[in-house]
């Protein structure tokens, strides 16, 4: 089979590898769309995301979804032929953890495309059968895909409780930010201001439904008036962080989504007078089920996010794409082609 191999920084190189056997639980599946992330992007650029350095050849790509072909020994959940959305993450199911279903923060999760474990940029895939989520045939392959960043807005619009009538605010209209704008109105969210300083982003979160968008170039949060229960922080920039912590409503909870630096200031007598409570988010748990029925129910749009399709051979083109279009939300790889 063919795969997309990082070799170094800025290195991408198509090579014939022999097709994955299914060990004994898990399924093999023929990838059909792999959506690119931001972190694909930045391995591919800097070679290392914190501490997981890419230190061999490495097939970037965890955003995946195909058809189930074989089954490995004792692995019964699914027929052959079976369409399915990849969670591409399995934990070891026996530490502290994931005992305590936190199994997203499993110390020896095995992760696609995070370096040593090879992603989805090839043509098959092998996945433990329960992390291989059956979707019906009203998904798109490319759909079935975006489950995955989905995934990541139904994570943080549970840890920021959005509710019927919560007001929320999103900063960065990136893939995630406009995730987690759809995800927070599908949990009943009323007013969902959406941030950003890219207008035809901007123009994207208007027509997937925020009530308000602000370009904070032109205009200042603070002026804006804005008191948001939640704070869905997608921008991973310091300066919009900080500001946008500021703007959150007494005991409204700040949730980080986007990846900044390591170190960020952030106003502390905001979050100390009003009992603001912080949290981090990393990647998600027990979330496929709802952001599966969210997008077979077309509560979300995730079709829509897709602007460009490359075959296996065009991944680097896919993965600087954004670079070159300030427009592109979402590049697709399809593997068989
Ligand atoms: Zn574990």
């Amino acid at each position: 089979m063919r795969a997309a191999v990082l070799h170094g920084v800025g290195k991408i190189l198509l090579e014939d590898r022999p097709r994955p056997e299914p060990g004994p639980g898990e399924v093999l599946v023929q990838v059909a769309s792999v959506g690119t992330c931001g972190s694909d992007v930045h391995y591919y650029e800097h070679g290392r995301i914190g501490d997981f350095v890419v230190e061999s050849p490495l097939v970037l790509g965890h955003e995946a979804a195909g058809i189930v072909v074989q089954a490995g020994p004792g692995a019964e959940r699914h027929r052959t032929g079976q369409r399915v959305s990849l969670e591409p993450g399995v934990p070891d199911f026996t530490c502290a953890q994931c005992r305590a279903g936190r199994y997203n923060l499993c110390p020896r999760m095995r992760f696609f495309g995070t370096p040593p474990i090879d992603g989805a940029f090839t043509e098959y895939v092998t996945v433990h059968e329960e992390f291989a989520h059956p979707v019906p045939d009203t998904v798109s392959d490319d759909a079935a895909a975006l489950i995955e960043p989905l995934s990541v807005g139904v994570w943080a619009c549970r840890k920021a409780r959005v509710a019927p009538g919560t007001r929320v605010l999103v900063t960065g209209a990136g893939p995630i930010g406009l995730l987690c704008l759809q995800v927070a109105r599908a949990f009943g969210a009323t007013d969902v201001m959406v941030t950003d300083v890219n207008p035809a982003r901007l123009a994207r979160a208007r027509e997937l439904g925020a009530s308000a968008i602000l370009d904070v170039r032109a205009e200042s949060l603070a002026d804006a008036a804005f008191e948001p229960d939640a704070l869905l922080e997608c921008s991973g920039h310091p300066a919009a962080t900080a500001d946008a912590v500021r703007a959150v409503a007494r005991a409204g909870r700040v949730v980080l989504v986007g990846m900044g630096g390591d170190e960020i200031p952030l106003p502390l007598t905001a979050l100390q007078t009003r009992e603001l409570e912080v949290t981090g988010t990393f990647r998600y748990a027990n979330t496929w089920p709802a952001a599966i029925a969210l997008a077979a129910a077309g509560r979300v749009e995730l079709d829509a996010l897709v602007t460009g399709h490359y075959g296996l051979a065009r991944v680097e083109e896919a993965l600087t794409a954004g670079a070159r279009d300030p427009e592109l939300v979402k590049a697709v790889v399809r593997p068989q082609e």
